[in-house]
């Protein structure tokens, strides 16, 4: 059995999270609205493009209800630019970009590998039984760790120093880099065991 677990669908590789979930036993639902936040438990935020994402939850009246879910503790995921938006701060973001705050980090947009765009590598993550293929695409940098979040992988950046790229803290997990482009579904796994089960006596 598993949760009822939604994918923001406004932009970015919604698909390949579905398909992701799907694997590990979900019936993953595509969140566009309001009314599509109320059927689900636990939310994916996807790779894509971080201010447009900012701009649609906003026309789409998705932004205060969202914020209001994961305040009252809803589990969320968000890869690469689903990472920006559950971040606190937000550097080099368009300056009217929302910040959901769900984790307390502080990230700077397209700053992973600034001479290259996009970078591969294998990265060891806490909890994981053996290295991770993390795919990374205009990548965020993660700039600023609050004392209530617990970093689970980091790389050795250009400039030689080690950044966080895997942060958790309680329900809300954010990766920097694209698990749902690895055909690799532990991380979302990770993800899915701070899901709580619906009660079996609340199933139709
Ligand atoms: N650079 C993008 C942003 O700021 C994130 C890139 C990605 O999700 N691959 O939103």
């Amino acid at each position: 059995m598993c949760a009822r677990v939604g994918v923001l669908a406004l932009q970015g590789d919604v698909r390949e999270h579905i398909r992701a979930l799907a694997e590990l036993g979900c019936e993953p639902s595509e969140v566009r609205s309001a009314a599509d936040l109320d059927e689900i438990d636990a939310l994916v935020l996807p790779g894509g493009e971080s201010t447009t994402m900012s701009l649609l939850l906003g026309s789409a009246g998705l932004l205060d209800p969202l914020q209001d879910r994961l305040r009252a503790g809803m589990p969320a995921f968000g890869t690469c630019a689903g990472m920006i938006l559950l971040a606190a701060d937000v550097a080099d973001g368009r300056r009217d970009q929302h910040r959901l705050a769900a984790i307390d980090i502080g990230v700077r947009r397209n700053a992973f590998g600034r001479q290259v765009d996009s970078f591969e590598t294998d990265l060891d993550v806490a909890g994981l039984d053996g290295p991770f293929h993390a795919v990374f695409i205009r990548a965020p940098i993660v700039e600023r760790v609050g004392p209530g979040v617990e970093v689970l992988a980091t790389v050795r950046g250009s400039d030689g120093v080690e950044r966080p790229v895997v942060c958790r803290q309680g329900p809300v997990l954010v990766a920097a880099f694209h698990p749902e482009l690895a055909g690799d579904v532990r991380l979302h796994r990770l993800f899915l065991a701070a899901v709580p089960l619906p009660h079996p006596a609340a199933q139709p």
